[in-house]
């Protein structure tokens, strides 16, 4: 390591939105903090078209990248705020809505460029000494005494007191720690697209369950929507190599027609979909956070959301360990984090299965029960307003 560097408390290894954000809280909180990204992150331009990749941001999301001194400029840039979710069942017709104006906020969450956030955050980074190191892969790390030491494939060694692994859903260094992971492969595809439709989105979030998986129109500017639409893989693959004109028609009957026929659309791209949750979120002086600790079906649009809260957590358990003067990558200190992280995480990603469960399920009868209980969530108002508010972050 560089001499005259300080030494390091905490090597990031990740910059995606998740490792991206942690960098800047920990080093809010006066850590010396070094970010490794394999690739170099693309410069946001608010003159191109948006980013395929969106991701719908809770409020507690916003909240965090606020406090992070980043949410201001990511809000002036390019964000589409939703009042309203609208949620049916394809095979009963039941349907479900929530509307910001009911619980007296002025919406209930925001659509997002991926880009745009990791882009900011990225930015913001240079300001409170977080050492940007990227092109920087992480290829081996081994622990020696008190301290990690990294080895980087440009030939770099770093040695921090802390590891945190953030490198995504593939995580190699999670495995590298000897965690596993349980969960189980959707053998669905995510096929995401912009469209621009007949009728305006009236900055309604709408999403249709099929028996094949659900297909959401989420608001963009514009008018236009992002379509997120989860299909078994040979379907999927069918849906990809459509043609323009044939992939609007095939989306516009799979969402009803909600907003009329599909008239225009962009370039597609898919992303496979698992659920993971890693068996533990610390091991020895590493610590786990984003889709490298648990990856979700997108149906509820919280992965993004859960690796935030993560963040949150992970800087208040070290920012306190530090302040009471202990050694913040204590394996007891860690621990904290990793157990009160994994059963929020798991709990969420367990509801949202049972949900894609219960829409993939084709029994006799059941599409009629399923109905009659989500028009009865409808209807029961301190159930429903739960519902919001664990989407919001807040329960
Ligand atoms: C179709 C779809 C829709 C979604 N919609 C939503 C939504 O509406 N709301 C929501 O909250 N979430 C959503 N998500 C989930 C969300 O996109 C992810 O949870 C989030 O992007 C994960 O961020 P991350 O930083 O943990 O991982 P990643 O974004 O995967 O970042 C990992 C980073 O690590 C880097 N890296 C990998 N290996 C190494 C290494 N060895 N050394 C250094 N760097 C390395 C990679 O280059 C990458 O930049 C959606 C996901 C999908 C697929």
């Amino acid at each position: 390591m560089n001499a005259r560097r300080p030494a390091l408390d905490i090597a990031i290894a990740g910059g995606g939105m998740v490792g991206a954000a942690c960098a800047l809280a920990l080093a809010r909180r006066g850590f010396a903090v070094a970010l490794l990204e394999a690739r170099e992150p693309k410069a946001w331009q608010g003159a191109e078209p948006e980013d395929l990749r969106v991701i719908a941001l809770a409020p507690s999301s916003a909240r965090l990248l606020d406090d992070l001194g980043v949410w201001r400029n990511i809000e002036a840039a390019r964000v589409s705020p939703y009042r309203r979710m609208c949620v049916w069942d394809a095979a009963s017709g039941a349907e479900l809505g929530f509307d910001a104006a009911h619980e007296g906020r002025a919406q209930l969450g925001w659509i997002v460029e991926n880009n745009l956030v990791a882009c900011m955050l990225w930015n913001a980074l240079e300001g409170v000494g977080v050492r940007r190191v990227c092109p920087a892969r992480v290829t081996t790390f081994a622990r020696r005494d008190e301290r990690i030491t990294l080895d980087i494939d440009n030939g770099e060694v770093l040695s921090a007191a802390l590891l945190v692994i953030a490198d995504g859903a593939g995580s190699a260094l999670r495995e590298q720690t000897g965690i596993g992971v349980r969960g189980r492969d959707y053998g669905q595809r995510a096929v995401v697209a912009h469209v621009v439709s007949e009728r305006a989105h009236e900055a309604t979030a709408w999403q249709r369950f099929t028996h094949e998986g659900p297909i959401a129109l989420l608001p963009l500017s514009g008018g236009r929507s992002s379509i997120v639409w989860s299909l078994p893989e040979t379907r999927a693959r069918e849906v990809l190599a459509l043609d323009d004109a044939a992939f609007c028609d095939a989306a516009g009957l799979a969402s009803d027609f909600r907003l009329g026929r599909v008239i225009a659309t962009t370039p597609r791209a898919s992303f496979p979909l698992r659920l993971q949750i890693a068996e533990r979120f610390s091991a020895g002086r590493c610590v786990l956070i984003g889709d490298a600790a648990h990856a979700v079906h997108p149906l509820a649009g919280q992965g993004a959301n859960l690796g935030l809260r993560d963040v949150a957590e992970l800087a208040s358990v070290l920012g306190e360990a530090r302040d009471a003067g202990r050694d913040f990558a204590a394996s007891h200190v860690l621990g904290r984090y990793a157990r009160r992280r994994r059963a929020a995480s798991t709990l969420d990603a367990r509801t949202f299965d049972a949900i894609e469960r219960m829409f993939a399920w084709q029994a006799p009868g059941w599409a009629m029960l399923r109905g009659a209980g989500m028009r009865a969530v409808d209807v029961l108002g301190p159930l429903k307003r739960l519902l919001s508010a664990h989407a919001e972050g807040v329960a």
